[in-house]
């Protein structure tokens, strides 16, 4: 579904990826994991766009959104992002805030788009904070409607940026566990993030970057168990 093609990325005259090449499918969860830095954010902006490959390509659903006349804001209807802040808009409620989009950009009715946005709230576990406004959820909860209002746009694909970095410990679990509920409903994903547990139980597969470069990509058990490289195994030690 979604195919990298030896991408490169430069800012001036620093090289923050290097030649990275890798694919993931329909239904595909992919987490990428690495040192701060190795630029894992960046990877994850280029794939919609919010960052321009300087080499390379990406393909989605075989067409090439790095092509100079792709279709930009078709592309990123296509892909919904999660980041580690959750920009809610501040001064609309929860219902609001998820049906905006849907009826401005997409000419959903605004009957269509609540009823979607009650079913969201719901599969979040957050149903009786249709009404409220953002100052008064909890960042568990903040991140949890960010996660529905990506959703009532109805992405194929979903990729979260450290979703649950900026959380207190006790709110990381409800968050993985609406990631993990989506992982299962098949949606296809990439996920950068340090939860290491997760990403065991939860991708298909890990991708490790260090230094701009993809250094590693196998299976969790094999990546957690065995790694390859060297600097995977640092990592790990480290994280573990
Ligand atoms: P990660 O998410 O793995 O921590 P990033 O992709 O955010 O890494 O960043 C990789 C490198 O690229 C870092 O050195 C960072 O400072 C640099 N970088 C990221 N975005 C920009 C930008 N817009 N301009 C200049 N440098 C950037
Ligand atoms: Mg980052």
């Amino acid at each position: 579904m979604i195919k990298i093609q030896n991408v490169s990325k430069s800012f001036g005259s620093l090289d923050v990826l290097h030649d990275i090449s890798t694919e993931i499918g329909r239904g595909d969860v992919v987490a990428i994991i690495g040192p701060s830095g190795s630029g894992k954010s960046t990877l994850l902006r280029c794939i919609n766009l919010l960052e321009t490959p300087t080499k390379g390509s990406i393909f989605i659903d075989g067409d090439e959104i790095t092509a100079p006349k792709a279709d930009v804001m078709k592309i990123r209807q296509k892909i919904g992002m999660v980041f580690q802040h959750f920009y809610l808009f501040p001064h609309m409620t929860v219902l609001d805030n998820l049906t905006y989009a849907p009826v401005k950009v997409k000419g959903v009715t605004k009957e269509a788009a609540e009823a979607k946005a009650r079913e969201l709230l719901a599969r979040v576990g957050l149903s009786d904070k249709a009404d409220v406004f953002p100052a008064r959820l909890s960042g568990g909860q903040k991140q949890r409607v960010a996660i529905a209002r990506s959703l009532a746009m109805e992405p194929e694909i979903m990729l979260f940026d450290e979703p649950t970095s900026a959380l207190d410990p006790e709110m990381v679990k409800e968050v993985l566990e609406v990631m993990k509920g989506l992982a299962e409903s098949g949606m296809t994903m990439a996920i950068v993030t340090h939860e290491m547990n997760f990403a065991r139980e939860v991708a298909d597969r890990i991708c490790f970057l260090d230094g701009g470069r993809l250094v590693e990509e196998a299976p969790p058990e094999e990546f957690f168990t065995s790694p390859r490289s060297e600097r995977a195994k640092q990592f790990l030690e480290k994280m573990l």
